[in-house]
This record gives C-alpha cells, structure tokens and sequence, in this order.
C-alpha cells in the first residue's frame, strides 16, 4: 500500500496521526551504523520527509520511539525507529528546526541554480544538502568572481521582493510547455515546484513557501571538482552563522595584528613583508657567523696524522642551515672533515674537501641506520636526519669511530 505523502501538499505540516501498516525488527547493519535492535515501520501516512535528491531525511518521534532514518521505498515511505509503537494509531511529529533549515537551503538552491542558468548560461549538475554547507555543481567554463556575486545578488533580490513558491502538477510535456527545463523520463503526472517569474522545476522535495522564507543565499568558495566547478553556498539561519563566524574571524585577525577589521590585508601584507626582511638578514648574520666559527675550528685544529684536519661537534639553538654553512666553509681546506649535528632538530651534515678522500654518504648512512633516521648525499657532502634529536651526541661519536682516521680534535 502506498505512503500517502503528507509533505507533498503541505510542507509545514509539523505534527500528524497515522496508522501503522507495518513493524518488523530490522537486522542490525553496521554501513548504516545501526547496531541496536531497531524496527522497520510503515505507516498509511507520514509527514517525515525521506532522503532523497539531495535534501537529507527528517527526524523526530512517532509516538514515544525517536525516528533514526526515514527511507523511499518506491512506494512506501518506511522509518525506522528505536522502540515498537503500543498502539496501530500514532502521532508523528517532526524535527521542525531541522526540516525549516532543510527547506530553506533547498529551495535557495532551486533559486540560485536558476540565476547562474539563466544569467550566465551555466547549467547545475548536482546538488548536495550537507550538515554544514550546500553545493552545487556548475557545468562549463570557470566562473569569475563576477559571475559568483552575479549569481548571489539576483538570487537575493528575488527574496526580497518575497515572491510566492508553488506546487504544479502536470505530464511531462505540460511541464515542458510551462518552461521546465530538465529532461524527465518519469511517466504520468510530475509535480513541479515554482519560483513566480524565475523558475519553475520537477521537484519532490520540500519548500518553503515564499521566496522571503529562505532570508539570505550567500555564496561562498567555488571549486573545481572534474570537470565541473562546486560552488558552495549557504541559505537562511546558516547564511547568519556564516556573516556571524566571518566576522568573528576577521575581527581575531585585526586583534592579533593590533588594527581596525578593513585594514587586515594591508596590515597583513605589511607583517609578512616584514617578515620576509628580516628573515632574510637573518639567514645572512647566521651564514656569516657560522663561517666565523668555521674559520675559528680551522685555527684551533691543527693537522694531524697524514694531515687530516676533523671537527666533529653538536650545536644547540642553531637553524638546521648554520650546519650546511659550517660545513662548506670548514671543507674547502685540504683534508678537512667536519661531522655536525643540530641537537633541536636532529639534523646531521658530514662535508669533506675532496682530498679528505673518504666517503660522506656512505658514513651518514651508516650512522643513520644504526642510530635511527634517514639521509643521503654525495661523497663530500651529505645530509640527514635523526628521528629523535636526542641522540644527536650518541650520532655524531659513532661517525667519529666509524672514521677511519686520526687526528687531534676540537
Ligand atoms: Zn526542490
């Protein structure tokens, strides 16, 4: 028997009777993340909406059980829910906040995609209704940021002038003679949904009943998903959410930056231009002092046997960088050797001067695979990191035996 659907004729019915038709316990179904003992009922009526094109299902109670999921079945309409009704006739009462912001954001939608078609050629090829945000997705090529406030503003202006939203019944080609647009294979009578003067669709979802209703459409970031661009957008009590959180933002950004909320960017640009500056100087002062103290080991480490000269050390509170610039600076002398670490970081670098003839790589990954972590390089020059930084001291006196060589040591 079929669900008489009480949504078709009157989307603000909050609260009908019913009859139950059918109850059974349903099998538990992990995908749908059902696990207690839950039954499957039909009722000869319902005003709960069911999932379907786009517009996500209501909730709300059927006498004392809590209504989890409501289903389309073709011709049924089945909900399920937590506990068997005691009685074959119940109340039904759905989630009204829940379905007004379902209705508003859905038929924002109708309004919306109609502006981009109509306004600038840009068909809609689907629509998603989610938790926090809505999307739809545009065909065609990218729109600009003219295109996207276009779209918003004369949906908006038909809000305001609050023109009335309408059911229509007709056959498909009664339909296409009134302007609906969209092929439609189903047979027999379609019921169409009608923005006045603005859009008139093949519908079966739920709508609010003047455009004034919706309150606000603001779109918001667009996308590209394959070939298609996602525009994300949000209607009514989530439009004022949205303003409210941006504003919430912008007004923390302006704090940090110590200015009023419209001059963030050109405060912002400011701080990172600055911030570019300095850090430039910074990577300068720290190259030449890391050469400074290159130069220094070179003076206080005299060669040793067969001349090598080797400097193995581990420095704190240096950038991983200071490393790079010691170890080039200390390796353009004959047979120097430089083994550093950076304690914070756990960064190594082993650098030779060529005539050192050793092999860099070959010692880092070796010390790397004993100590723990990874790296590589060149025979004079090599790099690596540490998984934990701790074990930098343990790192750096393990290459120095790995070495063969001797020499006295700084
Ligand atoms: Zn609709």
């Amino acid at each position: 028997m079929a669900t008489r659907r009480l949504y078709y004729d009157d989307a603000f019915e909050k609260e009908f009777t019913a009859r139950v038709v059918y109850c059974e316990v349903l099998p538990p179904d992990v995908n749908s993340g059902i696990t207690g003992t839950v039954w499957k009922l039909i009722l000869d009526r319902t005003a709960f909406y069911p999932t379907s094109g786009g517009q996500p299902n209501d909730l709300g109670k059927i006498g004392d059980a809590n209504v989890l999921d409501v289903r389309d079945e073709g011709e049924e309409i089945s909900h399920v829910v937590d506990r068997r009704p005691a009685d074959p006739e119940v109340n039904g009462c759905i989630n009204w906040p829940r379905r007004f912001d379902h209705m508003q954001q859905h038929t924002g939608q109708h309004l919306l995609s109609a502006m981009f078609q109509e306004r600038f050629g840009l068909p809609t090829v689907s629509f998603h209704l989610g938790s926090e945000m809505c999307t739809i997705d545009l065909r065609g090529p990218e729109p600009t940021e003219e295109i996207l406030e276009g779209g918003e503003r004369a949906a908006n202006q038909i809000i305001f002038e609050d023109r009335p939203v309408t059911v229509r019944y007709g056959t498909a080609d009664e339909l296409s003679q009134l302007g609906v647009r969209k092929e439609v294979e189903r047979e027999g009578i379609l019921r169409a949904i009608e923005i006045e003067g603005a859009d008139l669709q093949p519908c079966g979802g739920t709508h609010v009943k003047r455009t004034g209703q919706i309150g606000l459409v603001l779109v918001r970031r667009c996308t590209k998903v394959r070939q298609d661009w996602r525009v994300e957008f949000v209607c009514g009590r989530r439009a004022e959410r949205a303003a409210r959180g941006d504003f919430q933002w912008l007004r923390q950004t302006a704090e940090k930056l110590s200015c009023a909320p419209e001059d963030v960017v050109s405060a912002a640009s400011r701080a990172l231009a600055e911030r570019d500056a300095n850090s430039k100087n910074f990577r300068a002062v720290v190259q030449r002092l890391a050469e400074a103290e290159a130069t220094l080991a070179l003076q206080s480490a005299p060669p040793g046997t067969n001349g090598f000269r080797v400097v193995s050390r581990v420095f704190e509170g240096v950038p991983a960088d200071y490393l790079g610039f010691f170890g080039t600076a200390f390796a353009k002398s004959e047979k120097a050797i430089a083994i550093l670490a950076a304690a914070e970081g756990g960064h190594l670098l082993f650098a030779q001067h060529p005539s050192a003839g050793k092999d860099m790589n070959a010692l880092l990954k070796q010390v790397v695979e004993k100590v723990g972590g990874k790296g590589g390089g060149t025979r004079d020059f090599a790099r690596g990191r540490l998984n934990d930084g701790s074990h930098a001291e343990k790192a750096v006196s393990l290459a120095r035996e790995l070495l063969p060589v001797s020499a006295p040591e700084k």
